[in-house]
Parts: structure tokens; sequence; C-alpha cells
């Protein structure tokens, strides 16, 4: 029999994560009239955007695009003063929908749930916090973000660093004044990409150290032009709309008619020509029908960015080692930079190339790589996250069944649709594996979970139901699904952190649906109209008894 929790430790819903996902959670079941309480690590809202704020992070995904849907009057009355909105400008956003909605008042700060543990008989979680409180609901919602678990690789002699280091994922709110160091930067995905030109304006000396070349395209940030706006605010409703009918979430890119492969040579590179101009990495993308499915095709894509590369990197060695080679363009997050390659040409900036020699050690006064010491004061681990899985597993999620997710994702993530896990009922996740969340625009992956949560909720207590678990069999078929939908497109070619290459021993999976958001969301609304075709709905245990006596 689980001991019950005092009774202020009771609500409705819990929701772990105070980012963009777990803010519209509380929102949206607050307005069901539900009693919700949020818990978040940080001490403040924001999630990524509070994490992340290392020099020169900014969207890729253009700021009318990335921003809550749900209050046209917030759509409206929000001013974006950039094409693509920096992490200072993103986090003001944010806690301004925070106080905007009056939303801090459920939330828990500083405060990281460690344990959730579902009780069968009463159909509830009870989360426990690490200060040792806990709290009760009948509803457990993980809004715990793809990307929030940080990873540094354990490279020896770190300890004995005199210098400073910092992982991008969790820079020091004051900043950090790289003026006159020697800086190692160490990683070249997004977060390096974006950090190199700005780090290298301001360091005496930037070394990258690069394993793997990435591809990235300009991302042609200009100021926010008064005509666009307001063009896209009189549009704003039928634009949400329509990005529900994109394969990314994101509106306004006319899709593409045909193959690469069907175009003449001069057509193709004019093609992408226009796209280099114009920046953005879906419209590059877009450029023709199969460069996510077919290798040929994407051929022509990459060795039209490796030309660019060498075009603008003047040193051919230093380029020839930032042109990828060992996957297709597209199938690792594509890249947007502002002065990435350029930066190759300034005198204070050397890339290092850790595949053929790789680090060993770092040591007192810097880093030691197979053929030499680098003098360091400051190093930048720029080498992302246990992606898609890690922030749910560093919590003991178990049942009274004796399921735990540890157990259950052994051997990689299974879920039904990314929002329920068979075995955890009443759990829900907010962009979970395998759903499109991390290929999609996800503040709007984000509210469509959230709304289907809240849709769910509301049918249960409507039917005076308190249950609800995915089936095993739908789970199975949905992650079936998910793995030959992505084994007809190029993704599983990359060691990306899609399929968990970038963690040391995680198992090589696919995680995210590649099938596109129309398709999903359509799978969602479908289930919803079958009456929640593969789950299981029912009530407690505790109901049934006292129905039946
Ligand atoms: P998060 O923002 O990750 O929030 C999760 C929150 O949960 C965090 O605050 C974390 O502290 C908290 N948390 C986790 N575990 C616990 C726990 N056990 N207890 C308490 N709290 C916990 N997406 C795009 O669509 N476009 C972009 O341009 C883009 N740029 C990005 C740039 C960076 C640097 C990164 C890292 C990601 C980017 N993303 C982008 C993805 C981004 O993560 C999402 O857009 C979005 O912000 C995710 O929101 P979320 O609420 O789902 O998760
Ligand atoms: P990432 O894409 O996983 O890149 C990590 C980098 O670190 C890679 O270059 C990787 O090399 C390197 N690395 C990892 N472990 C290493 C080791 N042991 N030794 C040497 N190098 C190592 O992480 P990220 O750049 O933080 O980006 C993660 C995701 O966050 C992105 O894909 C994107 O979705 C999101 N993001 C978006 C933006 C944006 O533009 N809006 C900005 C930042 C992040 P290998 O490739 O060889 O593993």
């Amino acid at each position: 029999m689980a001991v019950r929790p005092p009774e202020h430790g009771r609500f409705d819903a819990i929701i772990v994560g105070a980012g963009v996902g777990g803010l519209y959670a509380i929102h949206r079941l607050r307005k069901l009239g539900l009693k919700v309480r949020a818990f978040e690590a940080g001490d403040g809202v924001g999630g990524t955007w509070y994490w992340n704020r290392y020099p020169g992070c900014r969207c890729d995904v253009e700021s009318l695009e990335y921003s809550y849907s749900f209050s046209d009057e917030l759509q409206q009355e929000w001013h974006w003063p950039e094409r693509y909105g920096t992490q200072p400008e993103i986090l003001r956003y944010i806690n301004h929908v925070a106080d905007r909605f009056d939303l801090r008042r459920d939330i828990e700060f500083n405060t990281r749930v460690k344990e959730a543990v579902f009780d069968g008989d009463t159909n509830t979680w009870t989360v426990k916090t690490d200060k040792g409180d806990t709290a009760t609901a009948r509803y457990c919602i993980m809004a715990t973000g793809n990307l929030s678990t940080p990873r540094k690789p354990n490279i020896a002699g770190l300890e004995s660093f005199k210098g400073k280091w910092y992982h991008t994922g969790r820079w020091p709110h004051e900043g950090v004044d790289f003026t006159g160091l020697r800086v190692g930067v160490i990683g070249t995905g997004s977060s390096g990409v974006q950090s190199i030109p700005i780090i290298a304006k301001q360091a005496q000396h930037l070394y990258v150290f690069q394993r793997t070349a990435n591809f990235s395209l300009p991302a042609r940030n200009v100021p926010m032009p008064p005509d666009k706006e307001s063009a896209h605010k009189a549009e704003y409703p039928e634009r949400r709309r329509a990005a529900y009918d994109t394969p990314f979430g994101i509106a306004g890119y006319p899709p593409p008619e045909k193959s690469a492969l069907d175009a003449a040579e001069a057509e193709r590179l004019s093609a992408y020509e226009a796209k280099w101009a114009e920046g953005g990495s879906i419209s590059f993308l877009y450029s023709f029908t199969d460069l996510l499915l077919n290798k040929e095709s994407n051929d022509t894509a990459s060795e039209f960015v490796r030309r660019k590369i060498r075009a603008t990197v003047k040193d051919p060695r230093t380029a020839e080692l930032l042109c990828p080679n060992d996957h297709p363009i597209g199938t690792k997050r594509l890249i947007l930079d502002t002065d990435y390659y350029e930066t190759y040409n300034r005198d204070n900036v050397t890339l290092i190339d850790i595949r053929s020699k790789p680090i060993q050690e770092l040591t007192p006064t810097g880093l030691r790589t197979e053929d030499a010491d680098y003098a360091l004061d400051a190093i930048v681990f720029a080498t992302g996250f246990d992606a898609m899985t890690g922030a749910m597993k560093e919590i003991d999620i178990r049942t009274d069944a004796g399921l735990s997710i540890q157990a259950k994702w052994e051997d990689g993530p299974r879920t039904y649709l990314g929002l329920m896990i068979a075995g955890f009922p009443n759990l829900f996740m907010i962009t979970g594996p395998q759903s499109p969340g991390v290929k999609s625009q996800m503040i709007l992956a984000c509210e469509q979970h959230v709304d289907w949560i809240a849709g769910c909720v509301q049918h249960l207590r409507d039917r005076g139901l308190t249950r609800i678990e995915a089936e095993e069999d739908a789970e199975d078929a949905w992650v079936q699904h998910n793995n030959e939908v992505a084994d007809r497109t190029l993704y599983p070619l990359a060691n990306s952190w899609y399929v968990g290459a970038n963690i040391p021993g995680k198992p090589r999976v696919f995680m995210p649906y590649v099938g596109g958001v129309t398709a999903y969301k359509k799978k969602c609304d479908e289930v919803v109209a079958r009456g929640y075709e593969g789950f299981r709905l029912g009530a407690s245990i505790e109901r049934q008894r006292s129905a039946a006596n």
C-alpha cells in the first residue's frame, strides 16, 4: 500500500520542465480547470533558451515562425527585431509569455525531479524532487526536453587543467570574456559553429578541435523588414494552420516539384545558388523533392556546398578538412551560420583535425593530441547532448508493476506516437522519441502535443475515467512504422544524435519520426476520432471496487 503524501502535495497534473512545452502545458491544463504543479531544475523559465547562453546562440528557424500560436494577441503584439531570434531575445519572449499568462505561480524552480512512481491502485504518479519533497497527481507530463542533458566527453586530465572550461549547454549567466585568451573549442555541431566566429573575434588565438566536419549554410540574418513582419502578421492564423500541412511544420516554402536528377546541371546550380543566397536550411533542402531520399540527388547538393567551402576558405588544407565527407547533407541537423567558414581565414584561428590525431588528454596547461600540445587558457565543450532519451532516463521512472524506464528503453526508446509508453499509464511526453518534434519547428510540435494531451484528459474526465495506457501492440506497430519510414530516407546513414551516435555505448536506434508533421498530425487526430485507438482507457481499481460494492 503506497504511503499517501500530505494533502498540499496533491495535484491533477504534474509537469516536469518549464521550457516552451512545459509552459504551454501549464496554461492549457489550467484552462481545463486542472490543479497543476510544474518542477523546473533551472531558476527561470525557457529551457533550451535559459541554459544555452553561449555567444552567437540563436534560432535557426525564422522568428515569426518560431513562436507560440495559441494566442493571436500575443503573436500580433510581439515584435521580433531580427529574422532569426537571438537567445536573449527568445528568452525575453518566453519570460514575457510566463508573465502575461501568470504561469510562474505554479512552477517550483531550482527543483529537479529525481523519481516518478506510478501507483496502479489509485492511478496516480508520485514524484520526488532533489529537495526530498513529494507531489502526487493523476497525470505526469514529461516536458523535459530533447536537448536538455548536456554531455562532455570523459577526457583524461580535465581535473588537472588550470584554466576555465565551459559547456555551451550550461553557459554562465554572467557571460564569458575571452579577450586576450588562448581558447580551444571542442565540437563543430550547431553550437560550435554558432559560437566559433564570435569567440574568434575576442580570443588571442582560437583552436577548433574538429572530429567530424558538418554542413553549414549562411543564415543571412537581417533586421526584421517591417513590410515582411506586417504581411506575415496579417496572415498569421492561415500561416499557422498551413504549417501543419508541411513536413517540417513551417509554412511559406513552396514544395519542390522535381528530382535533382531530372534537372540539368545548370538548372540545379541555379536552384542551389538561389537558396544559398536566400539563407535557411529548410529552403535549401526544398530545392528538389528527393535530397533526403536519394543519395545520388543528395550528392549534387552536398558537392555544391563543398565547393562553396573551398571557395571561401583560403587555405586549401583547412578547406578540405572542413568539407564534410561522411554523411549526406541534411541527414544531420543542417546548420545555419554567420561567417563560419570565413572565420578560418583569420590569422588567430587554427583548425585541428582530431579525427586523424585524437585528443589524448588535458594537461594543467592545455590539451594534448597524439602529435602536439596546445597551450590553452579556456576550453569550450560544444559537444552536444544525450539527446531525446537522456532527460527521461535521468529520472527514476517506475511503476508498482515493476517496470522501469531504464529497463524498458535499454535497447532504445519505445513509444506510441512519442506521446505515451506502454506499461506507464497516465504518463505523457511532450515531443517524445518517435514523434516528429526535433525534425520540425519545435514550438508547433510542443503545442500540438499539449493540445492532444489536453484533449485526452478532457475525454477521460467527461467519461469519469482515470487511466489511459498505450497498448503494447500499438506501440510495437508505431516503432516498426518509425523504422520503416526512416529506412526509406538517407537519415540513418549519418552518425548523428538522431541515432545516439554521439554518446558512447548508446544503442543505435533512429529516434525521431521523419514521416513529416502532416502525416503525424493526421495519425494523432485519427487515433482520437477512433476513440483513442491503440490506448486502453479505464478507471482506477479503487473506483472499480467502489462501483462493485
Ligand atoms: P527544453 O527547452 O529543453 O526544456 C526542458 C526543461 O526541462 C529544461 O528547462 C530542463 O531544465 C527541465 N528539466 C529536465 N529534466 C528535469 C527534471 N528531472 N526535473 C526538473 N526539470 C527538468 N528548435 C527549433 O525548432 N528551432 C531552433 O532554432 C532551435 N534551436 C535550438 C538551439 C539550441 C542551442 C538547442 C539546444 C536546441 C534548439 N532547438 C531548436 C530545440 C529546442 O530544444 C526546442 O525548440 C524547444 O526549446 C524545446 O522546448 P522543450 O520545452 O520541449 O524543452
Ligand atoms: P552536436 O550537434 O551533437 O555536436 C557536437 C559536436 O561535438 C560534434 O562536432 C561532435 O563530433 C563533437 N564531439 C562530441 N563528442 C566528442 C568527443 N569525445 N571528442 C571530440 N569531439 C566530440 O551538438 P550541438 O552542436 O550542441 O547541437 C545539438 C543540436 O541542438 C543541434 O543539432 C540542433 O538541433 C540544436 N541546436 C540548434 C542550434 C540552432 O542553430 N538554432 C544551435 C545549437 C544547437 P562528432 O560529430 O564526431 O560526434
